[in-house]
C-alpha cells in the first residue's frame, strides 16, 4: 500500500500494489492484421494501463471519484483524437490505431476509455472538422495535450434518443448569441473547460458551438449516485442567458449532421473499447477457472465452465473480426453509419454478456472488487445506454436493410 502522490493533494485515495496479470489472448491471430505502429501503441497503451490505471481503479470507481490525475497521462499516450492530425494535436495515426488505443483503455476501465472518447471524438473532431482556422489553433492543442479538458453537450433531459428536437437555443444578438437551455448527462461536464454545446437557432438549425467555463450564465452541476462509470464524472450543462461570441460558433456545420458525425465516431472507438472490457472478463475467468479448487479439482475442467469460457472467447474473436473489417473500412472513409451502430450494439452486448458469465464463474468473489468483473459489468450497462441505446441501434439497422423509418 502507498499514498497516492498525484500531485492534486487529493491523498483520500490510497493506491493498492494491485497486481494486473492480464495477457494478451488473440485466437485467430489478428494480431496479423495489424501494422507495427498499430501494436506499438496497443502495447504503450497497455503498459501505462497497468502501471496508472490498474491500481488505483477499484478504489476510485468504490468511492465514485474520477481519476483526473489521469487526464495528462491519457494525452502523453496519444488517447485525444489518435486520428487527429498531429499539427493540430492529434497523435496523426489512422482509425485502426485509434480503436486499439480505446481497446487498451477499456480494458482498462469504461470510464477511462469514455474520457478519452469525449475528448477526442466528441470535441477535439467536431473542432477539427467543422470549425474555422482560428478555432482550431485556439483549442485543438490544448485539448490534444490535456491542458483543456471538453465535454460534449447533445442530451437533454427531455430529449435523449430524440436529440433532434432539442430545446436548447440561442437568439441573435449582434456579435453574440443568448444561449438557453439545459443538457443533462454530461461526461465530464463538472471538470471541463469548454463544452462543445448543440443548439437551435431562430430559424430552427442546431448549431454547434464552443461554451467556455468562464462565461456568464454558465454552470455545470455533478450527476451523483451513479451504480455505473463510477470512475467517470458526469453532470449537466446549464445555459441561462449565456453569451456566446459568434467567432465560437463552428462555422461549417448546420443541422444534426454535426453532432451525428461526432457520435459515429466515438461509437466506433466504443465498439473496439468494448472488446477490451470483454477481454479483461474473459482473462479473469479463464485465470479463476484454474485456480480455483472445487471438489477437489479446477472448476475449469467441468463441462460447463469450460462451455461459459470456450463461447466467450468465440464470441470475442468474431467481434474482433468484425471491428478489423469496420477499421479497415473507416481507414477509407467507408464505414457507413449503420455498419458503425451494428459493431457498437454488438460488441458492447457481447461484453455485457461476457461480464455476466464471467461474475458467475467468479462465485461469490466475482461480486468482489478483488476482481475487474462487476466493475465492467456495471459499466458495460451504461455504454449499452450512450451513444445511442441498444435498441435505437437495432432500429438503425432495421431503417437501412428495409429502407422503413421505425422510430416514430
Ligand atoms: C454515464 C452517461 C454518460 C453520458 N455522456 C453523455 C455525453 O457526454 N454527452 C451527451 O450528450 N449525452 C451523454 N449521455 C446520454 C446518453 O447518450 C443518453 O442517455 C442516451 O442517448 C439515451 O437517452 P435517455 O437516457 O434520455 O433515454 P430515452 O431516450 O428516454 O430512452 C429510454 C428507453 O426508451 C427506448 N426508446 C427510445 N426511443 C425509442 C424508439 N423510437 N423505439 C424504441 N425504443 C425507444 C430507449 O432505447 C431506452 O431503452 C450519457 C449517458 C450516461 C448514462
Amino acid at each position: 500500500m502507498y499514498t497516492n502522490n498525484n500531485g492534486t493533494g487529493d491523498h483520500t485515495i490510497v493506491k493498492r500494489a494491485k497486481e494486473d496479470r492480464y495477457q494478451h489472448h488473440d485466437y485467430y491471430n489478428i494480431d496479423e492484421l495489424l501494422t507495427e505502429e498499430h501494436l506499438l501503441a496497443r502495447d504503450a497503451v497497455r503498459t501505462w494501463v497497468k502501471q496508472e490505471v490498474t491500481p488505483i481503479i477499484e478504489e476510485y470507481a468504490d468511492k465514485a471519484q474520477c481519476p483526473t490525475h489521469l487526464f495528462k497521462g491519457l494525452a502523453d499516450i496519444g488517447a485525444f483524437g489518435p486520428s487527429i492530425p498531429a499539427e493540430y494535436g492529434g497523435g496523426g495515426m489512422d482509425e485502426m490505431a485509434y480503436g486499439v488505443i480505446m481497446q487498451e483503455l477499456e480494458r482498462g476501465d469504461s470510464g477511462i476509455r469514455s474520457m478519452a472518447s469525449v475528448q477526442g471524438s466528441l470535441v477535439m473532431y467536431p473542432i477539427y472538422r467543422f470549425g474555422s482556422e482560428e478555432q482550431r489553433r485556439k483549442y485543438l492543442p490544448k485539448l490534444g495535450n490535456g491542458e483543456f479538458i471538453g465535454c460534449f453537450g447533445l442530451t437533454e433531459p427531455d430529449y435523449g434518443s430524440n436529440p433532434t428536437d432539442m430545446i436548447t437555443n440561442v437568439k441573435d444578438d449582434g456579435d453574440a448569441y443568448i444561449l438557453n437551455g439545459a443538457k443533462m448527462w454530461i461526461t465530464n461536464s463538472p471538470v471541463a473547460d469548454i463544452a462543445v454545446v448543440w443548439a437551435r437557432d431562430e430559424q430552427g438549425i442546431i448549431r454547434g458551438m464552443v461554451v467556455e467555463r468562464d462565461m456568464k450564465g454558465f454552470s455545470t452541476p455533478e450527476i451523483k449516485g451513479k451504480w455505473s462509470l463510477r470512475a467517470s464524472i458526469t453532470g449537466e450543462l446549464v445555459f441561462e442567458d449565456v453569451r456566446v461570441p459568434k467567432a465560437n460558433v463552428l462555422p461549417n456545420v448546420q443541422g444534426m449532421k454535426g453532432p451525428l458525425s461526432c457520435l459515429n465516431k466515438a461509437r466506433y472507438g466504443i465498439a473496439w473499447g468494448a472488446i477490451g472490457a470483454a477481454l479483461d472478463c474473459y482473462d479473469s475467468a479463464l485465470r479463476y477457472s484454474l485456480e480455483r479448487i472445487q471438489f477437489g479439482r479446477p472448476i475449469g475442467q467441468f463441462q460447463l465452465q469450460q462451455k461459459k469460457l470456450a463461447e466467450m472467447i468465440t464470441e470475442i474473436t468474431k467481434a474482433q473480426l468484425l471491428i478489423w473489417r469496420l477499421g479497415s473500412l473507416a481507414n477509407v472513409g467507408k464505414a457507413t453509419p449503420a455498419q458503425i451502430s451494428m459493431a457498437k450494439r454488438n460488441n458492447v452486448m457481447m461484453a455485457l454478456e461476457i461480464a455476466r458469465e464471467a461474475r458467475q464463474m467468479h462465485g461469490g468473489m466475482g461480486i468482489t472488487n478483488e476482481y475487474p468483473v462487476f466493475r465492467h459489468m456495471m459499466n458495460l450497462e451504461t455504454v449499452l445506454t450512450y451513444e445511442g441505446t441498444h435498441d435505437i441501434h437495432l432500429l438503425i439497422t432495421g431503417m437501412d436493410i428495409t429502407g422503413l423509418n421505425a422510430f416514430k
